[in-house]
């Protein structure tokens, strides 16, 4: 076991925990289990986790309540600041004052394309998530039934339930030793996974009516406007899924999906089955993931940066 995230917790009084805007079940599941782990290890810490308010499927355990979504400076700044699941200072953005006051920061991710935005962590490109990375970085007896819910949730989320690449035999082994914990897999799996409410899956089935394919069937493209959202009574969030829906269409090696969130804000999604490097494509418009899987967002005209996507596709192929 690599001691190193714990000899940091133990040097710090206070500590402050975060992820990416948006969270994911990565995201929260990682934050989460290591809020719960240093409440129940090191009790006589002050700990708080501030995030976003995460959507509402990945409430499978009770501290979820317990997140902060106010950025509030605490009195005395954090002696040690938790990063987790988060590749770039932006993508940490509204918790950026609080991570700069603290002492200390530790990263802890799995994305290849991590900035390396502070001296101290653990980033493993090759781990399937960071609920994986922190599961070696803590004391497996500790590990209770909520902290195993909590890494259960972020593995299931980041490997698309066991089955993308990077779910390795070490994945595995962890995910038993999680249900030896008492997970209850099926519960996470369905509420946080694949349950979806009437206006979302209303939503999923228009924009993939509405999906077009491209590059001779080669990628799949599709797109959910704001106008959408209002027509469906949905929000930002109900989107989720719709890319993986996307790239589960036979021939295609490239799935894209843009959301708008803004007049001319749009979150673009991008997958790949095997062939393309998403990452490279999305770093091009100041974002970037894994290879496989991996997000930007662009401003200004959607057609022509969908024509730009296409062309840097097209290279790859
Ligand atoms: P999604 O398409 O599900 O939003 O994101 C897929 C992957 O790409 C995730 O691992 C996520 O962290 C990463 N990603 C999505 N959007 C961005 C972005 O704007 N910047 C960076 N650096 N990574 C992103
Ligand atoms: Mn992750």
């Amino acid at each position: 076991m690599n001691r190193a995230l714990l000899n940091a917790v133990e040097a710090a009084d206070s500590i402050g925990l975060t992820g990416h805007i948006h969270p994911d079940g990565d995201c929260v599941g990682s934050c989460l289990a290591l809020y719960r782990y240093i409440k129940r290890v090191y009790p006589e810490k002050t700990v708080r986790v501030h995030l976003e308010l995460p959507p509402e499927n990945l409430r499978v355990a009770p501290s979820f309540d317990e997140i902060e979504t106010e950025f509030v400076k605490p009195e005395r700044p954090y002696d040690l600041f938790v990063v987790l699941d988060c590749s770039s200072a932006e993508r940490f953005e509204p918790a950026k004052e609080l991570v700069e006051d603290a002492t200390n920061v530790f990263v802890i991710d799995h994305h290849m394309t991590n900035t390396h935005f502070a001296n101290d962590g653990v980033i493993l490109p090759n781990a399937s998530s960071t609920c994986e990375v922190l599961f070696d970085l803590i004391d497996e007896d500790e590990i209770d039934n909520e902290i195993a819910t909590w890494l259960y949730l972020g593995i299931i989320h980041d490997t698309g339930v066991f089955k993308y690449p990077a779910c390795t035999e070490h994945t595995m082994n962890i995910a038993g030793k999680l249900l030896s914990k008492g997970v209850v897999a099926q519960r996470i799996i369905d509420d946080s996974f694949y349950r979806k409410t009437y206006e979302q899956n209303r939503l999923i089935g228009d924009a993939v009516t509405r999906s077009v394919l491209m590059l001779d069937g080669k990628m799949i493209y599709s797109v959910v406007t704001l106008d959408d959202l209002a027509k469906f009574g949905a929000q930002r969030k109900d989107t989720e899924g719709l890319i993986d829906q996307l790239r589960l269409t036979k021939g295609i090696e490239v799935a894209v999906f843009a959301r708008q969130d803004d007049v001319d804000t749009y979150k673009i999604s991008m997958r790949a089955i095997d062939k393309v490097n998403v990452a490279a494509i999305c770093a091009e418009f100041g974002g970037g993931g894994h290879m496989f899987a991996a997000g930007c967002t662009v401003k200004g005209d959607l057609a022509d940066a969908i024509t730009q996507i296409a062309a840097m596709v097209m290279l790859q192929l």
